[in-house]
């Protein structure tokens, strides 16, 4: 019944390294996420002051931050669920689990990149203030426009390569429109875009036309109009986050991400992957629930592979795909080309070719590890070496996810990101 298994038992298939768009670093244990696919992570949010820099020993403390040390032995929050009720914080690892990850840090001890949001941005006691499992410090309120300047600074400071606000107003206070735009003005002048959590009638349309590059969650407190769905579809990224509608068992809120992420999508809108991990029951590696609500939205497989590889955000060259060097991704070199897959730059390793039953993609998809560039290179050379059979050695290559080739090891004059061994070129999905 499972039509989960590759069509080939032999073969592999190297992609760009997946990225979970929303994760909370912190409030998991990160070593599993290489082994179930994640390459890359956005992490949004919700460290204290000073923990972010004392859990990335690459980020630029030593620029001093003005800020309020805090107490950087308190677990930072996950920003949480849209939901109160759903909300699970789970046992906090140390700030030093995110230690070899980092904020804007490469690869390195078997954890993935990442690229850190530091605090929540909010209203005075807005969301998510006074939660329980919010320390103090982890947000940081932002009572007037004239108070946005320093309060992008500091999460610059603290090596923040992203801007995380909260917009609930469900839960709370909101930010002004100015002090918003303010927020949003001057994250843009440091080179950091700015991801809103927009929960409540209207706050999605406030983030919109405030200026913020990306929603966090796929909006799901209501069903946005056409016309507003076409513009923001034109300049805005949304971060999925389908499957904490439910975990499975899928809700109104989920119909209603649903139904907003179908029109976005089909209005040309940019869809990353993300998960919301640290938040609720999640796996800690790639989410197959995750995947097959993007497919039911009316993403096609080669969306959801853009969506799961995507590098760029608008005019952020650097915020979905750290730098390869040690700092913060602000000031990394803004990488193109095949040098992307280079040391310390993982890959996505699939096993067999992308099958030609669409209900069997989504598993494939799931067979993804996060590996060294050397790592995959060699899996494919063993393909090609001795177990292509019936497929007599073919090399099918698909560049299909329109972002840059990776290195497999197997040089075969296509440029698509997408390389198949061992079998027929993968069908279109
Ligand atoms: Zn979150």
């Amino acid at each position: 019944m499972t039509p989960g298994a590759p069509s080939g038992p032999a073969g592999a298939t190297v992609l760009p390294g997946f990225l979970d768009a929303h994760v909370h670093l912190a409030l998991i244990d990160p070593a599993p996420l290489i082994a179930g696919g994640i390459a890359r992570v956005l992490d949004l949010g919700g460290w204290t002051p000073g923990s972010l820099e004392s859990a990335s020993p690459e980020s630029p403390s030593s620029r001093g931050s003005g800020e309020p040390q805090g107490s950087p032995s308190s677990p930072p929050p996950v920003e949480v669920d849209p939901r109160a009720g759903r909300t699970r914080p789970q046992v906090a690892n140390s700030p030093r689990a995110g230690a070899g990850a980092g904020a804007a840090g490469p690869a390195g001890a078997g954890l993935p990149e990442a690229v850190s949001a530091a605090q929540f941005l909010a209203a005075p006691g807005g969301y998510p203030s006074g939660r329980s499992w919010a320390p103090a410090g982890s947000v940081r309120p932002v009572a007037r426009a004239t108070d946005a300047a320093g309060a992008v600074d500091a999460q610059h400071a603290a090596g923040a390569s992203v801007i995380k606000v909260t917009l609930n107003s469900a839960a709370g206070p909101v930010l002004p429109r100015d002090v918003l735009a303010a927020i949003v003005a001057r994250a843009h002048e440091r080179g950091m875009p700015v991801f809103v959590h927009a929960e409540g009638a209207g706050q999605a349309l406030r983030a919109f036309r405030a200026g913020a590059d990306a929603l966090a969650h796929t909006p799901f407190s209501e069903l946005l109009d056409d016309a507003l769905v076409a513009a923001m579809a034109g300049r805005m990224a949304w971060i999925s986050t389908l499957d904490i509608h439910g975990y499975g068992e899928p809700d109104d809120d989920f119909d209603r991400a649903v139904g907003n992420l179908r029109r976005f999508h089909r209005a040309g809108g940019r869809v990353l992957y993300g998960t919301d991990l640290g938040n609720g029951p999640l796996p800690v590696g790639l989410n197959r629930r995750e995947i097959d609500a993007l497919l039911s939205a009316g993403l096609a497989g080669d969306d959801v592979i853009r969506a799961l590889t995507a590098e760029h955000l608008g005019r952020f060259r650097n915020v979905l795909r750290a730098p390869d060097r040690p700092g913060p991704a602000r000031q990394g070199p803004d990488r193109k080309g095949p040098d992307r897959a280079g040391p310390g730059r993982l890959v996505t390793l699939l096993s067999g070719e992308r099958p030609a039953d669409p209900d069997a993609f989504s598993a494939w998809l799931c067979t993804a590890r996060a590996v060294e560039p050397a790592e995959a290179a060699a899996a494919v050379a063993a393909v090609e070496s001795g177990e292509s059979g019936e497929s007599a050695g073919t090399a099918g290559t698909a560049g299909t996810a329109g972002t840059a080739p990776v290195e497999s090891g197997r040089r075969n004059g296509h440029s698509g990101p997408e390389q198949s061994v061992g079998g027929a070129p993968p069908p279109g999905l």
